[in-house]
Parts: C-alpha cells; sequence; structure tokens
C-alpha cells in the first residue's frame, strides 16, 4: 500500500507551481509517518524550482522547513509516538560512514546526503518535500520540537535557524562578538536573533532602508543601509564576523574591507559566483568562508536552544495556493520575514478531490 498525497509541483524551470499528487512509501521498521501542518518558504526552493543550479529534476515538490505531528511509527522506532510535534530539514538521509557523518555533520556527508527534495534515494526513487501533506521519513532524520514553541513559527527553524545558528557556534561567536547580518529576509533574521541571544554586537546591512525599524525590534543594535556606498568607507574594518545571506549576485569585495583584522565573512546565500580579490583577505589576514545548514545534533540543539530562549521567526502564513506569489514576493525582498504553508486548507480541499482518508482533524 502506499500513500497517495497532495501537494504543489513545478513541472519545468518556467512553469508555475500548480497541484499534484503523488504515493509516499508505506512507513518501514525504522520509519516516522508525519502529517504536515506547516512548511517554511525558504530562497533555496525558489532557486531549485528555477534550476539556478543546473541540478532539478521535474516534477519537483519543494520545501524543506517541514513540521508536524506523528501519526504513526515503524515497529522499530524509539525515539518519537504518535501525537508528538516534530520537524524534517533539509536533508533525510545520509551514508552514515563517512568521516563526516561518524562526526554528526551529515550535512557534509561526501557520499550519499539526500536532499528532502529532489534527491535520488537509494531504490531510485525521487524525494518529495514538504510543499504536500504527509511525509515518511527514517527516525535518525527527524527533529523534535519543543512543545514551548508554536508550531508554524517554528517551522522555519529548520533551515533558516539552523543554517545561521550553525555558522554561529561553529566560528565562535560571543557576548562582545561584533556581528555583521547582511540581507533581512528569512535567514538573515534568524542571524539577528540568535547572534542577540549569543551576547553579540549585532548590525543589519540591508539594501533596503524601510528595514531599520524591524531590524532594531528583531534585536539588532545597528543598522546600516548599504546603498549610500560611502557607508563602507565609513565602518571599514569594523566587524569581527559577517554572516552574508545575501540571495542575489553581489560584489562580495565592499563587504570584506568591513572585517577588522583576522575578520571573516561567512556565505551563506547561494547565488551565482562573484570574483573575490586578494588584497582585503590577505593585507588583515581575514577569511572568507562558506557554511551549509547544520547537522541533525546540532539542529535538535538549535531547536532546544529556541526552546529555551522562546526564538521562533516572524511568520507570514499562506495557503499552499499562494506559493507563487510568494516567490514573486520574495524576489522583490517583499517578506516579513518568512512564509510558512499552512497545508490545513489546501489540504482539506486536496483530500476531499482525491478521495484519501482524512486523518487531519483529529491530530490537530
Ligand atoms: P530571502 O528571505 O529571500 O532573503 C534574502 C535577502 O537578501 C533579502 O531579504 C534582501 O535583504 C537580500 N537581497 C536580495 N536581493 C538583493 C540584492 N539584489 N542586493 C542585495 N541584497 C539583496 O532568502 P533566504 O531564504 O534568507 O535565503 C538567502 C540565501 O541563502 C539564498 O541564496 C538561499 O538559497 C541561501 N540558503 C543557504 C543555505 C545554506 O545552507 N548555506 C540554507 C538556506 C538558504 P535586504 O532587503 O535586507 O537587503
Ligand atoms: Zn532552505
Ligand atoms: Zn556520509
Amino acid at each position: 500500500m502506499s500513500l497517495r498525497t497532495p501537494a504543489y509541483a513545478a513541472h519545468s524551470a518556467t512553469s508555475q507551481l500548480e497541484p499534484w499528487s503523488f504515493d509516499r512509501r508505506e512507513p518501514g521498521p525504522n520509519d516516522v509517518h508525519i502529517d504536515i501542518l506547516y512548511c517554511g518558504v525558504c530562497h533555496s526552493d525558489i532557486h531549485f524550482v528555477r534550476n539556478e543550479w543546473n541540478m532539478s529534476r521535474y516534477p519537483m515538490v519543494p520545501g524543506h522547513e517541514i513540521v508536524g505531528k506523528v501519526v504513526r511509527t515503524g515497529s522499530a522506532v524509539t525515539k518519537f509516538r504518535p501525537g508528538d510535534s516534530v520537524g524534517v530539514g533539509c536533508f533525510v538521509d545520509s551514508c552514515r560512514s563517512c568521516a563526516a557523518c561518524q562526526a554528526g555533520e551529515e550535512q557534509y556527508c561526501t557520499k550519499g546526503l539526500l536532499f528532502t527534495y529532489g534527491g535520488e534515494d537509494k531504490d531510485g526513487s525521487i524525494t518529495y518535500g514538504g510543499y504536500s501533506t504527509q511525509i515518511v521519513v527514517d527516525e535518525n532524520y527527524v527533529l523534535r520540537v519543543p512543545d514551548s514553541l508554536p508550531l508554524d513559527a517554528a517551522a522555519p527553524l529548520l533551515c533558516a535557524g539552523i543554517t545561521t545558528y550553525s555558522p554561529l557556534r561553529h566560528f565562535g561567536a560571543k557576548p562582545g562578538t561584533k556581528v555583521g547580518v547582511v540581507g533581512l529576509g528569512g535567514l538573515g533574521h534568524m542571524a539577528v536573533k540568535f547572534a542577540r541571544a549569543m551576547g553579540c554586537e549585532v548590525t543589519v546591512l540591508s539594501h533596503s532602508p524601510s528595514k531599520g525599524v524591524d531590524a532594531q525590534r528583531l534585536g539588532a543594535h545597528y543598522f546600516i543601509a548599504t546603498d549610500e556606498p560611502s557607508v563602507f568607507d565609513s565602518h571599514a574594518g569594523s566587524f569581527d564576523l559577517i554572516l552574508n545571506t545575501v540571495s542575489a549576485e553581489h560584489d562580495l569585495n565592499p563587504y570584506l574591507g568591513l572585517l577588522g583584522w583576522d575578520g571573516r565573512m561567512v556565505l551563506l546565500g547561494l547565488p551565482n559566483p562573484t570574483p573575490v580579490a586578494a588584497f582585503p583577505l590577505v593585507f588583515r589576514r581575514r577569511s572568507l568562508s562558506g557554511s551549509l545548514i547544520g547537522g541533525i545534533r546540532e539542529t535538535q540543539e538549535m531547536l532546544d536552544f529556541c526552546g529555551a530562549h522562546g526564538i521562533v521567526s516572524d511568520i507570514e502564513t499562506i495557503p499552499m495556493s499562494a506559493i507563487n506569489e510568494a516567490y514573486e514576493r520574495m524576489m522583490k525582498s517583499d517578506v516579513r520575514y518568512r512564509f510558512v504553508i499552512d497545508s490545513q486548507p489546501q489540504e482539506l480541499t486536496l483530500r476531499a478531490q482525491s478521495g484519501s482518508r482524512n486523518r487531519w482533524t483529529s491530530i490537530r
């Protein structure tokens, strides 16, 4: 038996997302069957849907900021029970044996990182993500969402949250660290919240001057509008650590000049490459790094940190049918600060159409 699953899918790099349905596998002994309640909308979904990284497969069901409730568990599952609040992030399996997997940094798996959508599973099937109503995932790749957090606003933690938490931790952000956050979108606003909670001195650098008030409300101490070129001179050498979350092509070199001696800029955004000059790096021993999401252990640590500090995303909830408009608004940097799909209204309509059974109302 398989699980008929209503979803929204892209069928090519240029088409709009539209209703579609597919079969999920029946849960195996180690699997958790999850009814999806909410799914955040990440800018990576747009890059993927539009094949900007030349690795997309269609039909594509995006979505890797998934939260929901456990419906049932396989016979060997020990960590979860029906009714638990859970999350699924950007990957749903890995090789489990390479050095990265052994170190709990599965996101850097060299042999078999399986993305939540658009990946090829061991049996040759293609994975489908969270713009859908249910998912079946091995328990080792499922996260526990603290009960104190609202599920809709917790969804973006599964990607935007861990992607910003991980480099702050890895590169030693601590009280007093001067952190710059470039781009105040989904990732950027989570970076501000985490850096502030870690005691850092936080500055937002944004090409949208109107976001200054929000930056302060989100926890930033300072705001720099980067549409005024002179700010790169007046703030030269100011930062210890910059997280660059910009989704569009831009010149990295002025931002490198904002770093102090031994400062580091971490690229989180994934636009097309731009050339990097040697001089700003060499003369002040600055570093340019990248960072990819985070491993399962650290993602759980991040969720627990959010539970302890009351941190969630600022969201605008949408029905799945509004996904194409949401993409258009994100392309204009017009999101405050994460769209989250509420799967329920669409789910009910689609399930009624497809005739599949409706377990939804009993668990919400
Ligand atoms: P988002 O919500 O759309 O935010 C991106 C922000 O970038 C915008 O809000 C805007 O901030 C800034 N921006 C956009 N266009 C710009 C331009 N032309 N010039 C300067 N700034 C511009 O996107 P997101 O979901 O946070 O994702 C951001 C990037 O991170 C994407 O490329 C995504 O694929 C990538 N990502 C990477 C990882 C990872 O593991 N490394 C994980 C998730 C996402 P302002 O208006 O404040 O300037
Ligand atoms: Zn993402
Ligand atoms: Zn591995």
